[in-house]
């Protein structure tokens, strides 16, 4: 077997393994394919996986419109920090966008859902650790944040963190678990190639996996 498509059935194994272990219900791999091939790409979706993130839109656009086409049913979610001056493509290209973080997108986004009567499920992302460099809105403005996400009626479902680099992540996804469980919002988008096992035990929804799949970038 192909080594991508080796890497793919062991996480996927490996994942809902580790779920049933930890009586959490099983997450669904979300394919980090920043940086890959259309190759890359095409090698998974013939083999019947349907959800990958992106993190830049323009990247997004010149890989994705032609795989959408042949397989419709894919799902793409932005998982990088999106600019307002992107939304209307962001709106275009993307199923889920996991990065709202500020009052300007969010008005941005409600906006564009209006102008084109359109609208795309979204993700809070919050910055755990309160990183000064990292998008995510910081934990103590997380609510007037979801408030005004509300307030104009934007379908906000779930939170998204990435936890600092060399931190113990734990503490970062149970306090998304726990914002997400106070704020009755469903889902969970944390875990990545070094931390999904520790996320899985927070009860994720989706793991961001670039790494373990594709190898180094
Ligand atoms: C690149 C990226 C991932 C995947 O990271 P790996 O360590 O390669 O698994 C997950 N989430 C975000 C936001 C990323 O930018």
């Amino acid at each position: 077997m192909i080594p991508l498509l080796d890497n793919y059935t062991s996480l996927v194994a490996t994942v809902s393994h580790n779920a049933q272990t930890a009586r959490q219900s099983i997450p669904e791999v979300l394919a980090a394919s920043k940086a890959q091939s259309s190759e890359n790409l095409e090698t998974l979706l013939a083999y019947g996986h349907r959800l990958f993130g992106e993190n830049r839109v323009q990247e997004a656009a010149a890989k994705w419109p032609l795989l959408k086409q042949r397989y419709p049913d894919c799902q793409l979610h932005l998982i990088g920090p999106l600019q307002t001056n992107k939304v209307k493509q962001a709106v275009q290209l993307f199923d889920v966008i996991e990065t709202l973080d500020r009052p300007t997108l969010a008005h941005a986004l409600a906006k564009t859902f209006a102008k084109f009567n359109i609208r795309r499920t979204l993700l809070i992302q919050v910055n755990t650790g309160s990183e000064p460099q990292k998008a995510g809105v910081l934990p103590k403005e997380f609510e007037s944040l979801l408030a005004l996400a509300r307030g104009l009626n934007l379908p906000v479902v779930g939170l998204m963190c990435v936890p600092p680099i060399d931190a113990d992540p734990s503490p970062h996804f149970a306090m998304l678990q726990t914002l997400a469980k106070a704020h009755s919002l469903s889902y969970l988008s944390m875990g990545m190639s070094h931390d999904y096992q520790t996320a899985i035990a927070y009860g994720t929804s989706w793991i961001r996996v670039g790494t373990a799949l594709f190898g180094a970038r």
